[in-house]
């Protein structure tokens, strides 16, 4: 069967383009998928520019619409394996976070069903005038495109699906080349929930080719990405010529700040799972580590310890912690930035090379490496390396990790460590971090707002931010005698 889906069928790429989808972990060929091209984008934008401007998606009741997406939760707890292990097999990482990521993709439907049921956002104004009825009310924005990236292919596509569709909107989803077969799933199953055809549509594809279309042409109204910065760049200068709405979810370079006081044990511990999950190819990934001078030696000592037992390996290996990067080219970019790291004199603690496990040979796995001694000028801790690279920096007092933390273009997340609460929410609110977690790193729930400051973007994706994000305002008022004015006699 063919993969993309434009206007509720199954079509094949214009020009019968196809793409070879292999498995990081092993270089196993997965599938060979149908690659689709500018034509098919503009199918695609015509689709769901039809479904939206005829109906009904955007005119069924709030309600209805909620309902929708619960069934799309449960339907989505019913396939969680299969889905778990295709999102395995195109990203490489452990099944086991694979079935992590389905379960938080389910209730981010199901929360946003809840929600869209609920209602409640339009409001009636008092003009103190008894002739008047006036409100405000929510509609949706339109035709949305969704582009979205393949470190949480499924995940990153559901914060924005879930909201778009709760809000009443059409969408063309545009994920990455990389990672297709989650996509294909959710469309199957949105369609057997009962979606209207041309309310979601999936092209395939890579960015240059299929994607940018989607934010030039004046027929899509909003474009939620998330993705690289030098990306998200290109988005925002190709919507400017249609003003059309724009969310952007960038990268992040975000500080884990260890005070003396912290719970010593607790920190290390998540050191390692802040910047190692995924191999560090999480947005939110903590990967610049800022330690109070008196605990730098030990804290590091048992960190770089612990990293260097970590166990690598495919998504079906039991004893693997974490698992490959995502391609050659991605191994290849993370291994410049540490041998910049080095020659700009950041010291190599662990790590810094592939490892030697034959059985890892065929996979692009890069050891957990550990750069010590880094300054704030350096290659490797301005720049989003997106790999299992934990740079540390040292500070005295409490104005240098603030200052420190927040010397970054952007403004993800932050870590920060210290079991004084005073301290820690003075910190905190000096962090300019779309997130930040006190005594713990990573946790995220879909009543909270999610987004980045700075350049990690402009938006909020889950919460009530999250679905207004996907609405427009519109203020009615109606006069309810109308009488001459009288005003040109
Ligand atoms: P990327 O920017 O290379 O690609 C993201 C998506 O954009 C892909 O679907 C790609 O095909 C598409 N694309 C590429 N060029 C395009 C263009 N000119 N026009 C339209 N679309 C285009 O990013 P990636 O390598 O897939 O993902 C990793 C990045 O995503 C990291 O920087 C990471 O921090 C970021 N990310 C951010 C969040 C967040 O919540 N802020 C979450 C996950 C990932």
């Amino acid at each position: 069967m063919p993969e993309l889906f434009i206007g509720g069928a199954w079509t094949a790429a214009a020009d019968g383009a196809k793409r070879e989808i292999r498995c990081p972990a092993d270089g196993t060929l997965v599938a060979t998928v149908d690659e689709g091209g500018p034509r098919d984008t503009s199918a695609a934008i015509a689709a769901a520019r039809t479904a939206f401007d005829r109906g009904p998606w955007p005119t069924t009741p709030a309600a209805e619409r909620g309902r929708l997406l619960l069934r799309v939760a449960d339907l989505l707890e019913r396939d969680k394996p299969s889905l778990a292990r295709a999102e395995s097999l195109d990203t490489g990482k452990r099944l086991v976070e694979s079935e992590f990521d389905m379960t938080d993709v389910a209730n981010c439907f199901r929360y946003f069903g809840n929600l869209t049921a609920a209602g409640g956002r339009d409001r009636i104004i008092d003009t103190g005038d008894p002739g008047v009825d006036s409100r405000v009310v929510h509609e949706p924005v339109g035709v949305c495109a969704l582009i979205t990236p393949w470190n949480y292919p499924l995940l990153q596509a559901a914060w924005k699906i879930a909201p778009a569709l709760g809000a009443g909107n059409t969408f063309v989803l545009k994920p990455s080349e990389l990672t297709p077969h989650t996509a294909i799933m959710l469309m199957r199953l949105l369609t057997e929930a009962g979606l209207p055809d041309g309310t979601a549509n999936l092209v395939l594809g890579a960015g240059p080719t299929a994607g940018a279309p989607l934010s030039e042409d004046q027929r899509v109204d909003m474009v939620s990405f998330t993705g690289g910065l030098v990306t998200g760049r290109r988005v925002m200068a190709a919507a400017a010529p249609t003003v059309k709405k724009i969310a952007l979810e960038l990268g992040g370079k975000n500080p884990n700040v260890v005070f003396a006081d912290a719970d010593y044990e607790a920190a290390v511990d998540y050191a390692l799972t802040a910047v190692f999950l995924h191999s560090g190819q999480v947005c939110s990934a903590g990967a610049r580590l800022l330690v109070q001078d008196e605990l730098h030696d030990s804290f590091v000592e048992d960190v770089v310890t612990r990293a260097r037992v970590i166990p690598l390996g495919g998504p079906f290996d039991e004893h693997a912690r974490t698992g490959p990067l995502i391609s050659a080219k991605h191994r290849a970019k993370i291994e410049a930035y540490v041998a910049a790291g080095v020659a700009e004199g950041a010291v190599l603690r662990c790590g810094g090379a592939r490892p030697d496990d034959p059985a890892l040979s065929d996979g692009f796995y890069y050891l957990p490496t550990v750069l010590d001694e880094c300054t704030p000028t350096m290659t490797v801790v301005r720049d989003e390396s997106f790999g299992p690279v934990l740079t540390v920096e040292r500070f005295r007092n409490e104005d240098e990790a603030v200052a420190l933390a927040n010397d970054t273009v952007y403004g993800l997340s932050a870590g920060v460590w210290s079991q004084d609460a005073g301290r820690a929410h003075r910190v905190a609110s000096r962090l300019r971090a779309g997130t930040v977690w006190i005594n713990d790193f990573q946790p995220y729930v879909p009543q909270a707002e999610w987004g980045g400051m700075k350049q990690s973007g402009f938006g909020r994706e889950l919460g009530p931010a999250g679905l207004a994000e996907y609405q427009e305002t519109k203020h009615v008022w109606r006069n309810l005698a109308p009488r001459p004015l009288g005003w040109f006699e």
